[in-house]
């Protein structure tokens, strides 16, 4: 999707002067990228609609920069499908309750043990309850993630009501001071009448003050309608698209407010416990369009690294002093998250750099080796590395040429980018544009 978009706006921004007719033709190139990231048909119709009035109201034809307004105005529409502003979850109620729901496989387990975590690092007291009656092991996943991110869990392995569990761990709850409580149900494969009445059952017994609907990014628009149906149902309160780490096509974050008017409140992308973010659309908006999502990179770095040194690589890069230096300490502390495809993601130029890599933390080996061969002084200064020093670095960690030679030209579009961002940013464009 990115690079389709990418692709409509450059030809826009390439010339001199737009004129309606390459408006036109723009717009029906956004409108082929949304359909093809399995943006819903009549959405993206609507959508390229409102960009193509707005872009002729805001006089984008006579305007100084063009291709700028028309970038800021798909941001805006973007922003704008995506459901405006990040939306918190409700949190009412002693316990306030939070009831999981989805389909199997979507996530639901995994978020809960995120969502526990994240409260907890919020200084609430919380209780995840395993009320997945029909996996044994499902009660076993559950325990192993609390464990893992010191939240108690509350299980019965005997019981088979889905109900009198979740009862039975409010009182303890209340018995015990937790003031959140995170319920973890079961899923079937697909939508049926028996696990809809059964959630709806639970849904009235416990009364949630938030109950979030969990669906896989991945699965396209099955997820627009999978959403649909357990809306209609349950009327859930908010959307967690997990998944975002692989090749899900993105689609699904952009037609789902629209299809149930329900706002997408966190996005999951990795197996580990730190994989999760809060959904802010206007993000998501510049991450599609391919501005690098800084901010999120720089607020979970805070909170997974040292803030220092988040800080001072933030600094750096504002001042355009970041060098291999910074680029290997952040691979490193990038690498202790998890899936890093979506980190790296976020760092502006870094998309293009890795979207055809299937990544793993090994992938990093090959980039380390060849930084790790570099002296001080090529760190700093890459302009410095001519064809012998090449040749000494791929001698000394083990690889080729061609490698030293795309990874310098990689970093070097990496840092012009970052220069084109501040730079933007210095003159307020870019505030503008992310307002
Ligand atoms: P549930 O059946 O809805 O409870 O789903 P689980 O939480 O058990 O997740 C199903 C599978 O998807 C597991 O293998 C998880 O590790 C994996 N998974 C969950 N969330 C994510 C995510 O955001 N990204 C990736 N890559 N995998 C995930
Ligand atoms: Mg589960």
């Amino acid at each position: 999707l990115q690079d389709k978009l990418n692709k409509a706006i450059k030809t826009l921004k390439g010339q001199g002067r737009i004129t309606e007719i390459n408006v036109a033709a723009t717009i029906k190139e956004v409108r082929r990228a949304l359909t093809d990231a399995d943006v819903n048909y009549k959405v993206a119709k609507d959508i390229t609609d409102r960009i193509r009035d707005k872009a002729l109201d805001r006089k984008v034809l006579i305007s100084v920069e063009p291709g700028q307004l028309f970038v800021k105005i798909v941001q805006e529409e973007l922003t704008e499908l995506m459901g405006g502003e990040a939306q918190n979850i409700n949190i009412k109620g002693d316990p306030a309750i939070i009831l999981i729901a989805g389909l199997q496989g979507s996530g639901k387990t995994t978020f809960s043990g995120k969502l526990a975590s994240y409260l907890k690092k919020q200084g609430r007291n919380v209780l995840l309850v395993a009320a997945d009656i029909y996996r044994p092991a499902a009660i076993d996943q559950l325990k192993v993630l609390g464990e893992q991110v010191g939240v108690e869990v509350y299980a019965e392995p005997e019981n088979k009501n889905a109900v009198q569990i979740a009862q039975n761990a409010i009182a303890l709850a209340r018995k015990t001071g937790k003031k959140i409580v995170i319920v973890d149900t079961a899923g079937r494969l697909a939508v049926d009448e028996a696990m809809m009445q059964e959630i709806e059952a639970l849904k009235r017994a416990i009364a949630p003050s938030e109950t979030l609907f969990v669906v896989d990014s991945m699965t396209g628009q099955d997820a627009v309608n999978t959403a649909k149906t357990f809306n209609e149902r349950l009327n859930f309160d908010g959307v967690v698209l997990t998944k975002l780490d692989g090749d899900a096509r993105g689609g699904a974050a952009l037609s789902i407010k629209t299809v149930v008017n329900k706002p997408i409140k966190f996005i999951s992308t990795g197996e580990k416990m730190e994989a999760l973010d809060v959904f802010y659309p206007d993000r998501m908006a510049s991450r599609i369009l391919g501005m690098g999502d800084v901010i999120s990179l720089v607020e979970r770095a805070q909170q997974a690294f040292d803030e220092d040194e988040a800080k001072r690589i933030n600094a750096k890069m504002r001042k355009n002093q970041f060098d291999f230096d910074d680029f290997l300490s952040q691979l490193q502390q990038i690498k202790k998250m998890g899936n890093v495809k979506d980190l790296l993601g976020m760092i502006p130029g870094m998309g293009k750099m890795i979207k055809d890599l299937d990544i793993d933390n090994d992938s990093f080996k090959p980039i380390e080796a060849i930084i790790s061969s570099m002296t001080p002084k090529e760190r700093s200064r890459p302009d410095i590395i001519d064809g012998s020093r090449k040749k000494r670095i791929a001698t000394g960690s083990g690889t080729s040429i061609t490698q030293v030679n795309n990874l310098l030209k990689q970093f070097d579009e990496m840092r012009k980018m970052m220069k084109k961002m501040n730079t933007m940013q210095s003159s307020g464009k870019l505030n503008k544009m992310m307002r």
